[in-house]
């Protein structure tokens, strides 16, 4: 059976095409009630591009720290905010930050309209109704979740995305302008989620000729941004996770992914310097993707931090162990239908040690 792949519908690109926001909203507003919701990171309270937001009347801004990463209880308390804030449902909610805020909005429209708890709705295709329209403005590029019919949200019990078509935005509003501000460290971890996103992608045993066109886009334009220092780097990189994501949508992400969901769900390592710590030590399973990112390290002088399992216990070690191997078609995807031969627990203890 073949994926019928859900797209973004609709996507505009450019140098300050995030001042067409208010025209692009428009449609939506078709009474004097209609109101939307932008989910902000709270990092730009208090800047210039808070008070560019085409704000009406009844508008809501909703601050969000992205501190840690989104958590199913967070999603919960957001969707009962913007309910109780007017008696309608609102009529679009734009999450203007990076995959953190990007997944929120995600998360929240989906809520809206669907009863209970996020929790209930981690896993795939488990959506029944449509969310309220939602769109993206990334102000940091690499993660793909732009792209993604997924939002990833750690739960009581699990790390797991809503997988659903609903989850996919109806709109991408792609201004590379509005990643001038990210500090160095956080826009190579970011970046490298991209680049790894790729190497994955296109090592995988799921490659496909959709998922490897966009792979190999993608990971050209990553090189040019991390080791030629490309002066377009920002416009450059905001394509390369856009594609980055559509190349890992129609097959999948690898060990490295499966690995730092373990460092995560345990540590809370933020997923962009999570999935940098897990892939140096993957030299093994992508020996020129580790060489060529240890160079892109070296060139960008950003440090990734190290020995960070050290201090954890058997029984955390065995939880983060199962966290990881519970990820089927990741490990899949890097090893193949008899992965668990391969990948034994103890192989995945003695990479966790190398971390
Ligand atoms: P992030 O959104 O967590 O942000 C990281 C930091 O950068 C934050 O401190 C944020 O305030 C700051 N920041 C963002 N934009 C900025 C700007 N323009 N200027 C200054 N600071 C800025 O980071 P991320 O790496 O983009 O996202 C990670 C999250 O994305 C994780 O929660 C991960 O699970 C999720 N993710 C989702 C998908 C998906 O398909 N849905 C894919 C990969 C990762
Ligand atoms: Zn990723």
């Amino acid at each position: 059976m073949f994926r019928n792949f859900k797209m973004v519908p609709r996507v505009i690109f450019g140098r300050g095409c995030f001042a067409q926001t208010d025209e692009i909203l428009a449609p939506r507003r078709n009474t004097p009630d209609d109101w939307a919701v932008f989910v902000l990171d709270d990092v730009f309270a208090g800047t210039p591009l808070e008070s560019r937001i085409p704000l009406h009347d009844n508008d809501l801004v909703l601050y969000v720290d992205v501190t840690d990463e989104p958590k199913t209880q967070v999603v919960d308390q957001l969707t009962r905010k913007v309910k109780i804030a007017r008696p309608t449902l609102p009529c679009a909610i734009v999450g203007i930050g990076g995959g953190s805020t990007m997944d929120l909005a995600k998360a929240i429209s989906l809520m809206l309209t669907n009863e209970g708890s996020s929790t209930q709705y981690q896993g795939w295709d488990l959506i029944q109704n449509p969310a309220v329209y939602h769109a993206a403005v990334p102000t940091l590029s690499g993660t793909g979740a732009e792209v993604s019919r997924t939002t990833v949200l750690t739960g009581p019990e699990k790390k797991l995305g809503i997988n659903s078509d609903y989850t996919v935005f109806d709109q991408v509003i792609l201004d590379p302008e509005l990643t001038a501000g990210v500090p160095e460290d956080q826009h190579f971890y970011t970046g490298m989620d991209c680049y790894i996103h790729c190497v994955e992608s296109l090592a995988g045993t799921y490659l496909n000729e959709f998922s490897k066109a966009y792979g190999e886009k993608s990971l050209a334009l990553c090189r040019q941004v991390f080791l030629d220092r490309h002066p377009d780097a920002a416009d450059k990189l905001m394509m390369a996770s856009f594609f980055g994501g559509m190349s890992i949508a129609y097959s999948q992400v690898g060990a490295c992914h499966a690995l730092s969901y373990g460092l995560s769900y345990l540590l809370g390592i933020h997923h962009g310097v999570g999935c940098c710590i897990t892939f140096d030590a993957l030299e093994e399973y992508y020996p020129d993707g580790v060489k060529e990112f240890r160079i892109m390290m070296e060139k960008t002088g950003v440090d990734i931090p190290r020995n960070v399992v050290k201090d954890l216990s058997d029984k955390d070690m065995d939880t983060m162990i199962t966290v990881a191997l519970g990820l089927d078609p990741l490990w899949e995807n890097c090893l193949g239908k008899d992965w668990k031969t391969i990948m034994t627990r103890d192989k995945a203890r003695s990479l966790f040690l190398k971390m």
